[in-house]
């Protein structure tokens, strides 16, 4: 035996002498499966086609063939990996067109692209805000934005969703001199906007800048899909940070923040998300590129998206929706697992959202409707979702 083994076999008779570290383990999954709270990813199988309606592809560009061409010829020119981080050498020449022309698309001086819309909003609020500085979010941001704040260290103070007037109080309130305000623009839980023109009004009267998150607006609101900000004229405003996502309607993955020219130099300097990560992938760069490109020659495809969504939405019962998310409430979350299970039994995929992710006692299905779905298909859909709904107690 070698002094390495002996030291090994040493130190794993020590830790089978010890209680278990990991044991608590046992309970917990007890405990979560008990409150019908357990998650199984669903695996998707190639052989085993299924109608998609949970995903984020909401163009139904993930698969457009110009897109995987895209993703292909990058992959042909830059190989599988960026191979570094984007300070180091993980910058192509790919990332710095795509950022110069998602910026001139969404109206913005420039944008940084991170590897992930995850990444991106965490690092823009922990490089714009710190100790001693204030955050004002609401009740219904995503965990992204969620996390950056707590991540930034700076005091957050959390409004009722869509509380504009409190978001106002909470700035004049404050002692710190510096703040910033965050939301969504479109809530990804139910597709329900922001009032975004409100809170970018509170947000400079009260000598804050405003991060505006358009992960479910870009691609389906505004003109041409350029999202709700565009929508409201404030593109490239000097006090507005926009954050959006490579990985919902340009079928690629990666996350991207807009702003100012010198937001972007000042992210590259301090967003630790942009400096220590390995650089977003060319593969995924070549595919948002031709996608922004599709988006860009057919401007048609937001509106299909939007009549697409209404048909689906009248046909299940729901109201009208201002995006591309349908939120069927269920409440218990083993009725919402039940009917989500109920619709992959017919070949239909659909959301199904239960706590955390939910507050308790509003588990739902979430529908996410896309633009190249036929009308046909539409209505099979609304079919075997009134029969889930129904098959539960849920109608
Ligand atoms: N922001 C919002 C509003 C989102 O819904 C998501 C994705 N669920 C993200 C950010 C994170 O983006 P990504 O999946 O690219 O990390």
């Amino acid at each position: 035996m070698t002094t390495t083994d002996s030291v090994l076999s040493e130190l794993l008779d020590t830790a089978a002498a010890r209680e278990d570290a990991l044991g608590w383990l046992a309970e917990e999954a007890e405990r979560v499966k008990t409150a019908g709270l357990h998650r199984d990813p669903v695996v998707r199988r190639a052989e085993q086609p299924m109608i998609n309606l949970a995903s984020n592809d909401y163009l139904g560009l993930s698969t457009h063939p110009d897109v995987v061409a895209g993703g292909h010829a990058a992959l042909d020119t830059w190989g599988a990996g960026s191979t570094a981080s984007r300070l180091v050498v993980g910058t192509t020449a790919a990332h710095v067109d795509l950022e110069e022309d998602l910026a001139g698309f969404l109206g913005f001086p420039a944008a940084l692209a991170f590897s992930s819309g995850y990444l991106a909003n965490i690092g823009a609020i922990t490089a714009l805000v710190g100790r001693g500085d204030l955050i004002v979010s609401d009740t219904g941001t995503h965990a992204s934005l969620i996390d950056g704040c707590r991540l930034s260290r700076a005091r957050v103070v959390v409004v009722d969703r869509g509380d504009h007037a409190a978001v106002r109080d909470a700035l004049q309130a404050r002692t710190e001199a510096r703040a910033l305000v965050v939301t969504d623009s479109v809530y990804s839980i139910d597709g329900e906007p922001a009032p975004v023109a409100e809170l970018y009004a509170a947000a400079r009267d009260g000598g804050a800048a405003l991060l505006v998150d358009e992960a479910h607006a870009v691609g389906v609101r505004g003109p041409g899909g350029r999202g709700l900000i565009a929508e409201l004229g404030l593109s490239g405003a000097p006090d507005l940070v926009m954050t959006t996502v490579l990985s919902k309607s340009f079928g690629a993955q990666g996350g991207v923040v807009l702003g100012p020219e010198l937001l972007r130099s000042h992210l590259i300097d301090r967003a630790r998300t942009f400096i220590f990560d390995t650089g977003l992938n060319p593969a995924a760069v070549g595919a948002a590129h031709a996608a922004l490109r599709v988006l860009g020659a057919d401007p048609s495809l937001p509106e299909r998206l939007r009549g697409n969504a209404a048909r689906l939405a009248e046909a299940v019962g729901a109201p009208m929706p201002s995006a591309a998310v349908i939120s069927l409430i269920v409440g218990d979350p083993r009725a919402a697992v039940a009917a989500a299970a109920h619709c992959r039994d017919r070949g239909v995929l659909v959301g199904c959202f239960r706590p955390p992710s939910v507050p308790a006692g509003t588990s739902r299905l979430r529908l996410t409707v896309r633009a190249d779905l036929e009308l046909d298909v539409i209505d099979h859909v609304a079919d075997v979702v009134n029969e889930a709904l129904t098959a539960v107690g849920a109608r």
